[in-house]
């Protein structure tokens, strides 16, 4: 059968872009410190700096207010922020010790539990493996978790600026100095057109690359540094629906197995966001073996299955998107997560636990290390990887890194496929991760191939089904059609390449006209899948993409 290896037509990382060794402009804006991404990850570390400076101040420290900035590409805070969520609640604890659960931007309690392994028309209940227990945690929607912590964050005198996507490193040397903000207001042709913004410096003494996954600033750095993993990262792709619903969901579900080849692995998720709203999503690891998968597609014909439709039908699907996950664990951990006056946190990190699919406690609680050590750092007036060193072995000593490498295989073993990674997975969970416990290596997605055949038809309803024009429609994303495109597309591209980009990606941006491809960028919701498989995904213009309210 013919393949397609997804490196070969993938083009390089623009390094010569995206790091600038060229001193900030005159009009420089000058923080002291610059999160770059207001996730939860970038958020909690900005809120916590300047709680250690206020806390300090009222102990008699002299020292003077910093400058902390965040910058968001998002249009508004939570507008580019997917998660599933059920959230482990403890950083939020840590983060505010003076508030209570009910405190927090949370939507519920987790009701109950189960998993199902599903096949074409029915399911069986499984027992809940322990790294899928969530008693004690609650749902939530990242957007509006997001949004929470921004006001927190502006409470604090915290610069917040939202549409400002940061474009290129600025360094000297090996010392990152800030960064430049992308210009807006081109027109297609990339020519300044009537509402032009031109770029904007900002210089900080710290740079926190907060950006999520696949972050493009810190694969960048990694590259230009040369900082490895044992493991390439490898990344999931998840799709999202928030439905209004007519009857409360009573637990959360998981689910594994149909509709997913038995050579991929991912599972499904259904969880409750109140009396009358639930989550849906598909999850899909970005290392599967066909060409014509489809996670979008695939959500579609799970919501028709017995186990969803009763949950689903008379209902109405408020929003749709998707966002890629990191997945590679312990072993795909950059050897360093800082550099001279740079620190990596939260999802651009990897901090991803896959079988318990949770990161959003990982990305605070690393921002929240960022920020003490940035704290303890700027009193020694000393910003050089060594000065900031105390990060990674804050990180090291951490739960974060305990967690990850006690399953540090088990998304590893379903490279073999779903049954024998399941059965491996198993015997990792009863042994604590020992047994199978020598490192399992793993290709980067782009390097396993992808099996061509035709893609089989499925026609959506408009109603329980959606194509992907509606579902781009219903993630708000309304960029303007005279953008110019942000999509790097690499060499030899031909018919078959088309199509496979045609699947990967969720929003339709890729359609194989003819033998040719063709891009519709403004589509794009940046959820980074074809960045792991085949154009590169740059930054432009803030305030393009989606616009998630519950996300
Ligand atoms: C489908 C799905 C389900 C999930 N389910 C769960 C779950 O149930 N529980 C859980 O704990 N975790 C879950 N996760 C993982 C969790 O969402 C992430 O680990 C978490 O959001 C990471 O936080 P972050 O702050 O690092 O990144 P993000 O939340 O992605 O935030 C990064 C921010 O940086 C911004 N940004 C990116 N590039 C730039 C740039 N160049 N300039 C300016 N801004 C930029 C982005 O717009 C974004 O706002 C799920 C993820 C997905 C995709
Ligand atoms: S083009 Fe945009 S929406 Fe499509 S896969 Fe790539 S990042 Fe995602």
């Amino acid at each position: 059968m013919a393949s397609i290896l997804p490196e070969r037509h993938q083009p390089e990382l623009p390094l010569e872009r995206l790091v600038l060794s060229e001193a900030p402009d005159k009009e420089a804006i000058e923080m002291d410190v610059l999160f770059v991404g207001a996730g939860p990850a970038g958020l909690a570390g900005a809120i916590e700096l300047a709680q250690l400076v206020k806390k300090a101040q009222a102990a008699g420290d002299t020292m003077a207010d910093l400058n902390i900035g965040v910058l968001e590409k998002a249009g508004s805070l939570g507008e580019h922020n997917l998660s599933g969520a059920v959230v482990n609640p403890r950083a939020f604890r840590e983060l505010f010790p003076d508030l209570i659960d009910a405190d927090f931007p949370f939507r519920q309690p987790v009701p109950g539990e189960a998993v199902y392994l599903l096949t074409a028309g029915g399911s069986l209940r499984l027992p809940t493996p322990p790294t899928m227990h969530n008693a004690g945690f609650y749902t939530a929607s990242i957007s509006e978790m997001v949004r929470w912590l921004g006001e927190k964050a502006e409470g604090l005198g915290i610069n917040i600026f939202p549409g400002f996507p940061a474009d290129a490193l600025l360094v000297e040397g090996k010392q990152v100095k800030g960064v430049r903000t992308t210009a807006g207001g081109l027109e297609r042709s990339g020519e300044p057109g009537g509402n032009y913004m031109p770029p904007t410096d900002l210089t900080a003494r710290v740079t926190v690359l907060s950006e999520g996954t696949r972050g493009t600033l810190g694969q960048a750095w990694r590259q230009w540094q040369g900082v490895t993993s044992e493991n390439p990262q490898i990344f999931a792709l998840g799709v999202k629906e928030v439905w209004k619903t007519k009857q409360p969901l009573e637990k959360v579900i998981h689910t594994l197995g149909w509709p997913l080849p038995t050579d991929a692995f991912g599972g499904s998720f259904l969880y409750p966001l109140g009396p009358d709203m639930v989550a849906l999503g598909l999850v899909v690891g970005l290392d599967y073996h066909e060409a014509s998968l489809d996670v979008h597609e695939l959500l579609q014909r799970l919501k028709l299955h017995p186990l969803f439709r009763p949950h689903l039908e008379g209902g109405e699907l408020l929003e749709w998107g998707a966002k890629t996950i990191p997945e590679g664990g312990y072993y795909a951990l950059p050897q360093r997560r800082v550099g001279d006056g740079l620190i990596l946190v939260g999802d651009t990190a990897g901090f991803v636990d896959v079988p318990s699919l949770k990161g959003i406690h990982y990305a605070m609680q690393s921002g929240m290390y960022a920020a003490r050590t940035i704290f303890e750092a700027l009193k020694r007036d000393e910003v050089s990887a060594g000065a900031l060193s105390g990060y990674d072995k804050r990180i090291d000593d951490s739960y974060i890194v305990a967690d990850m490498k006690r399953t540090r295989n088990m998304r590893l073993a379903f490279k073999d496929g779903f049954f024998a990674g399941g059965f491996k997975a198993g015997l990792m969970t009863i042994t604590g991760g020992r047994l199978f416990g020598g490192r399992i290596t793993m290709p980067a997605d782009a390097a396993v191939p992808k099996q061509t055949g035709p893609a089989a038809p499925f026609t959506p309803d408009g109603t329980l089904t959606v194509s992907k024009v509606d579902a781009v429609f219903k993630s708000g994303n309304a960029t303007r059609d005279t953008i110019p495109t942000h999509l790097i597309v690499g060499k030899d591209v031909s018919g078959e390449v088309a199509d496979f980009y045609s699947h990967v990606c969720p929003a339709g941006v890729y359609e194989r006209v003819g033998d040719e491809l063709r891009v519709n960028a403004p589509n794009c919701i940046d959820c980074k899948a074809t960045d792991v498989l085949g154009p590169r995904w740059t930054p432009r213009e803030g305030g393009s993409g989606p616009k998630y309210r519950s996300m």
